[in-house]
Formats: C-alpha cells, structure tokens, sequence
C-alpha cells in the first residue's frame, strides 16, 4: 500500500471514529494532521462546530470562570460521541480531576455498576457534568460558574443529540429542567423538553451516603431508563 493511501486510511478511520486519541496511535501519530481548534466563541454557542473531537478542543480552552484556575484541567465528558443516551452529574472531584475523565471515582463505580447491571456499558453512552472543572474542595459550583459553564454542556447535547438525558442529582436537574425540582420528590419522573426525555435521579454519591434508602430508588429508576431504552431507542 502507498504511503498516501495508508494516511487516507488511517485520515478516515479517525473521522469515523472522532473520539480516537489521534497522539495514541503507536508509531502513526505523526502521518494524521491535527485538527484545528476553532477560537471557543461563547457568544454564538459553537455554532458550526458539529463534531465532539473539534468541540473538545474548545472546550479544553474555556476560561469562562474562576473555577479553571484552582482545576488540573478541563473534564470534558467521554463515551460514544452518537450515544443515545447522556448522564449529566455535578462536577469533576478529586479522581477526575486528576484522570481528566467524568464519574471515575467512589461514585463513579457505583453508576458503572449501576449501568453494567442494566445492559448498557461506559462506552456506548455519554457522560458528562454541569461544570467541566472542579470546584475546589468539591463544594457545589456556584450559580455563577454553572451559567459560565452551560454554553459547553449546550453544545455538547446539541452535537450528540441523545434521546435520553438522566440528571444525577438536584444540580443537573434543577439546571436542565427546573429549578424547582426537587430529586427526593421528583426521582423518577421523566420530563420531555425541546424533543429530549430527560430522567431525574439521585447523584450516586448521595446514593453512596444513604444505600439503604437511596440505592433501590436508584436501581428502580435506572428499570425504567432501560424500560424507555427499549421503547424508545431500539424501534
Ligand atoms: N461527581 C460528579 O458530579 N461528577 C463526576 O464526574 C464525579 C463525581
């Protein structure tokens, strides 16, 4: 094979696949150029940025607030960049911040589980958070820094486009649907906005301080994510 026709390979393969970490491919690094960052422009919300690798590298860049400074870095969300379904948590903690990846901590295990024992897997949904950095401390971001932050999620939804959003814990639900929701009271229930069903249920660290209540609450809620699953995503 010429050398042309491998770079066109290995070009399109990284085009199907827009998660692949391009600097990961052992030995071919070099042979793929690197795709350029358009300047992040809150003001028009990404507009014309349609693939998740091009929106991570803005992303990656935000300073939009004071969170960036005290953060390793930019969390920005991983799974499958055409997942049918989204979780949307609070913020990186500590292990994420430390990793760069979303929900790979205490509370990060227990969703795995919780997802693995619903027939789904890490990879083929997206997880993501309100903000992308970490609040020093792991103290809840403040309105100021969620409003900073939602242009990312915004468009991050907009370019996955999944049917399903599952809100863990109060700050994403009450951020995505209502401010007057309340998880104790409004587990469970699903909401239809702008075309999306979202599902409102505890955060896994709250369900991590109170097993015995919260975790069948949890284990029935994520029933009836794949109950809609199944309805709504396999026809
Ligand atoms: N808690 C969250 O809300 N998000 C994470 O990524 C990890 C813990």
């Amino acid at each position: 094979m010429s050398e042309r026709a491998i770079i066109l390979r290995i070009k399109s393969s990284v085009v199907q696949n827009p998660l692949f970490d391009v600097d990961g491919v052992p030995g071919q690094g070099k042979l793929i150029e690197p795709i350029e960052a358009p300047v992040p422009c809150y003001e028009n919300a990404f507009e014309g940025v349609e693939d998740l690798v091009v929106l991570r590298k803005c992303v990656v860049q935000c300073n939009q607030c004071m969170l960036r400074k005290g953060a390793k870095g930019v969390v920005f969300g991983e799974g499958n960049p055409r997942a049918r379904i989204m979780f949307v948590g609070e913020g990186p903690g500590k292990t994420e911040d430390d990793t760069g990846k979303p929900f790979v901590g205490r509370a990060g295990q227990l969703l795995d589980l919780m997802l693995r024992a619903h027939g789904f897997s890490r990879e083929e949904v997206f997880i993501g958070n309100i903000v992308k950095c970490r609040p020093p401390g792991n103290r809840l971001p403040t309105n100021e820094e969620v409003q900073a932050c939602l242009p990312n999620l915004k468009a991050q939804i907009r370019v996955i486009q999944p049917e399903i959003i599952v809100l863990l814990g109060a700050l994403s639900s009450q951020t995505l649907i209502d401010p007057g929701i309340r998880v104790t009271k409004d587990r469970g229930r699903w909401f239809e906005k702008e075309g999306i069903n979202y599902l409102a249920t505890f955060h896994p660290a709250a369900v991590l301080r109170d097993e015995t209540g919260k975790k069948p609450l949890m284990w029935e809620d994520f029933r009836s994510l794949r109950y809609k699953y199944e309805h709504l995503c396999k026809k």
